[in-house]
């Protein structure tokens, strides 16, 4: 068996060691004795949707968002929704995630459209509370920066996350799970990430995969599925993973973060 993953724009979106989310689906397929065909498409080159069985993208930053937006509603926006479409399997981090809801607002409160692959849309907090990113403390401010736990079913995700852009799902839209720890999607409704068929929308950074094995696996399987219908995929040991996992879950838990009420949201 194998699949192709098109990992997008490398070169500008692998902030907070996103490129990590690769190489842990890249070893996890080998160890299983599945080709995995990693496919780098950057800014301007396209995609082939039909042959595309795994997306992945990254974070980034407001000047990189402007970039990547201009190629996804020029360049390749159009073959990644119907990647998602006919059932290909996605994974978007953080400035990923935003830019493909309906939009982002950047701090300096310029509308970006997105591809509107997730039904929500983003705002960065110093847009909406119209603070100046003109110091470091300012700037910092407006983030939500640190241990993201979040509830995924009967499953506790565990990372990092580091954004100031608030992202609000609409009515149809399903969450990823519910935020334990950390600001999630907007610091207010308890709410992290959105999924869409088998694309997953989210402020996990980390990089993600390596502690939430179970994560990276249900996309290789939602990946396969759509090559080989219905697979089970032999289980690995994952006792090295287990363990960072838990002691990430448990530092997170243990030390909530200090509610600051002039920001609204929690910190440290
Ligand atoms: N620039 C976006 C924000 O600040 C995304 C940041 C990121 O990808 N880490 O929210």
């Amino acid at each position: 068996m194998r699949i192709v993953i098109g990992y997008l724009y490398p070169s500008v979106m692998s902030q907070y060691g996103d490129l990590g989310n690769v190489i842990t689906i890249v070893r996890r397929c080998q160890w299983r004795g599945i080709d995995a065909d990693v496919r780098a498409s950057e800014l301007g080159d396209t995609i082939d949707p039909g042959e595309t069985d795994l997306l992945l993208v990254g974070g980034g930053a407001d000047t990189h968002q402007r970039l990547v937006c201009e190629d996804l509603l020029h360049v390749k926006g159009d073959e990644i929704r119907r990647a998602i479409e006919e059932g290909a399997a996605a994974f978007a981090v953080c400035a990923g995630y935003q830019l493909w809801g309906h939009s982002y607002c950047t701090a300096s409160g310029d509308k970006l459209p997105g591809l509107g692959i997730f039904d929500a849309h983003t705002i960065h907090r110093a847009a909406q509370t119209g603070t100046a990113m003109d110091t470091i403390a300012r700037a910092g401010s407006v983030r939500a920066v640190g241990n993201l736990v979040v509830q995924w079913g009967e499953q506790i995700l565990v990372g990092f996350e580091n954004h100031g852009g608030r992202t609000y799902l609409h009515s149809g839209a399903r969450p990823l799970g519910k935020t334990l720890v950390g600001g999630g999607n907007n610091s207010r409704d308890g709410l992290e990430g959105c999924v869409y068929k088998n694309a997953i929308g989210t402020y996990l950074h980390g990089p993600a995969f390596p502690k939430n094995p179970c994560l990276a696996d249900w996309l290789i399987q939602a990946a396969l599925r759509r090559r080989y219908g219905d697979v089970e995929l032999e289980p690995l040991d994952d006792t090295e993973e287990i363990l960072a996992h838990d002691r990430a879950t448990d530092k997170g838990l243990a030390k909530p973060r200090r509610w600051n009420r002039f920001l609204g949201q929690g910190v440290g």
